[in-house]
């Protein structure tokens, strides 16, 4: 008997219709002969409006208060569709994260799973049940309810496929696989059949919102397979996993966007790489992650300084480097009107003049660059946001992501 995990997300589950259409395809699956294991997301937008519903009570809620109210957002899912499960004349239990094993560290609203403790699950199966897991959430040794940070439903649904072993982990979603790019961004954008997890480990960290990175990177960890695909059509959709890339053709695999990007510039700082230290070592202490830096010679001694933090933790940014500035007068400017481009491709490292093709292309589209960042499998341009679609079809065109290669 195989085990198949799958896991819907938010859109998949929207309204009572989508709710049974997810029902009648677990059941299938499970009347072929499989163990099922589903992990679900709240329905629609209903992650979104309990932020909405907290921000107006406080603008900075305690985070294990938000924990305990985002969780309600998939307590809801499970039941619903276990009560959908269960009118088809299926066997089936819906269990909470907590119930199912999901076990995390303490930091919440961006817990990590530290184990599944698959043994209720598994027991559930023998018996004949399909089992829905609430997703995004788990909780802590000592009892309390965490989230997983926002996507992170499909970390949920990875970290049981591999506790269990599965045979396969599907994630059903509205799109019907991972595509060159956004697909609302770019209607020409291409699906992939495969990509690799250090790919897609790139893409989803750099903005593509189709899979929490998290999830990509246990899944590499524990060489679980995924099958991205559209839980409204049966077609194939791209399966994540390690490919060969020592011959690798393809230079640029996708672009991706993030606007979820702040921009700080600090001008006329000290040019001393203690007042660097000074700066970022506050910033982490205040538990703000930088992203790119650069920094640019403003006369002998100054320079002008500019980072990149997410929209959420701009207001933290600002008021550590107040608390830093002390006597000093440095010019602080904030952009929070950015967004980041990237292409990504494994290819990339062994060929050259990928960098100077996606600056021709954004030049070509008069897209201004403000900052940019590389690695060996990507190249990131810091770009106005007004110009971010513009600058990922821009980007799609050059590198002809929409021809098959
Ligand atoms: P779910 O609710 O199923 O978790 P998400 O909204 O989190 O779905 O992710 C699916 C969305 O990801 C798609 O609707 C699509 O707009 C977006 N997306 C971003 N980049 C890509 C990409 N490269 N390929 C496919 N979809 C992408
Ligand atoms: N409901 C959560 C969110 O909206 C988790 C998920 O959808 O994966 O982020
Ligand atoms: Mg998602």
């Amino acid at each position: 008997m195989a085990v198949i995990v799958q896991k819907y997300g938010g859109s998949s589950v929207a309204d009572t219709e989508k709710v049974m259409g997810v029902a009648r395809r677990v059941v299938a699956t499970a009347r072929q002969g499989n163990q099922v294991v589903v992990v679900v997301s709240a329905q629609g937008n209903t992650t979104d409006e309990l932020i909405k519903q907290a921000k107006a009570i406080s603008k900075n809620p305690p985070k294990r208060e938000m924990d305990m109210l985002l969780a309600t957002g998939e307590q809801v899912s499970i039941a619903l569709l276990a009560m959908a499960i269960d009118a088809l004349g299926q066997p089936v239990i819906s269990l909470t994260g907590p119930q199912g094993g999901i076990m995390t560290d303490t930091q919440h609203t961006k817990a990590r799973i530290r184990m599944v403790d698959g043994d209720r699950i598994k027991r559930e199966l023998e018996q004949g049940q399909v089992v829905i897991v609430a997703g995004f959430q788990g909780r802590t040794q000592n009892g309390d309810i965490t989230t997983l940070g926002r996507g992170g439903s499909d970390t949920t649904a990875v970290a049981v496929a591999a506790a269990l072993d599965a045979d396969l982990c599907e994630i059903y979603t509205d799109v019907d696989g991972v595509y060159s790019a956004d697909p609302r961004l770019v209607p020409e954008a291409r699906k992939l059949a495969e990509v690799d997890y250090g790919e897609m480990l790139e893409l989803a960290s750099l903005g593509a919102m189709i899979l929490q990175p998290r999830a990509v990177e246990v899944a590499a960890i524990y060489g679980v397979t995924l099958h991205v695909r559209s839980s409204f059509y049966m077609d194939e959709g791209t399966k994540v996993k390690e490919v060969d890339s020592v011959e690798r053709e393809i230079t640029v695999t996708g672009v991706a966007a993030d606007e979820n990007c702040a921009k700080i510039t600090l001008a006329g700082i000290p040019s001393d790489v203690n007042t660097l230290y000074h700066i970022f070592s506050a910033l982490a202490q205040a538990g703000v992650n930088v992203d790119m830096i650069v920094q640019a010679a403003a006369s002998k001694s100054t320079t002008h300084l500019s980072f990149t933090v997410t929209r959420e933790d701009l207001a933290e940014t600002l008021s550590t480097i107040e608390r830093l500035q002390a006597d000093e007068e440095w010019e602080v400017l904030a952009d929070d009107n950015v967004a980041k481009v990237s292409i990504v491709g494994a290819g990339m490292m062994t060929n050259p003049g990928v960098a100077a093709r996606m600056f021709e292309a954004l030049n070509e589209a008069d897209v201004p660059v403000f900052v940019v960042s590389t690695s060996e499998i990507k190249v990131s341009c810091l770009v106005p946001r007004a110009f971010c679609a513009e600058a990922v079809r821009a980007c799609h065109r050059k590198f002809e992501l929409d021809t098959a290669k």
